[in-house]
């Protein structure tokens, strides 16, 4: 099986200017960055994964050999993104209705991102218990690319975010 693109989401996207895009690219990087150096703050010594933005039709990804994730997004992400530029993270992370989608995507690829940078193929304690928990309350994603190391990357990105992993699993991926 590849490891090489790990392929999560797919959204509907319809044509938008290139103005939109371009200015939603910019603050997709400086979220990025913030959420980046949340989760690798310990890891200063982990090369930083590229992070492009673009609007095509296809589902965004993780790559492992260009260590880059590339978020593909449709027009109402894009304009979720632009609106919600002015509010800081954790005011997002804590919105009753759970995150914005293209926040949980952006949080999603970059734990995929933790996950093979750092975790590796490894499966730390609390990531092999979340999991067991995910598995029994069905509540995120299971299968080959969503398993013991990935949910060992949630786990820290919890953490590392302030948030209880359960709750952040449901709201966030
Ligand atoms: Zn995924």
């Amino acid at each position: 099986m590849s490891q090489n693109v790990i392929c999560c989401r797919s959204l509907v996207h319809t044509p938008k200017g290139d103005n939109m895009l371009n200015e939603a690219r910019s603050i997709l990087i400086s979220r990025y960055e913030e959420i980046r150096g949340i989760l690798f703050e310990m890891y200063p010594y982990v090369s930083p994964t590229k992070l492009g933005v673009t609007d095509r039709e296809e589902c965004s990804v993780f790559s492992v050999k260009d260590n880059a994730i590339v978020l593909n997004f449709p027009e109402l992400n894009l304009r979720d993104v632009i609106e919600d530029e002015h509010q800081n993270l954790q005011t997002l992370l804590a919105q009753s209705q759970g995150p914005p989608a293209w926040l949980r995507e952006l949080i999603h690829e970059t734990i995929h991102a933790f996950e093979h940078r750092v975790i590796c193929q490894s499966t730390t304690t609390e990531g092999k218990e979340l999991f067991t928990q995910v598995q029994a309350a069905r509540c995120g994603p299971i299968d080959a690319q969503h398993a013991g190391p990935f949910y060992s990357a949630v786990h820290h990105a919890a953490s590392t975010l302030g948030i209880e992993p359960l709750q952040f699993i449901k709201n966030c991926l």
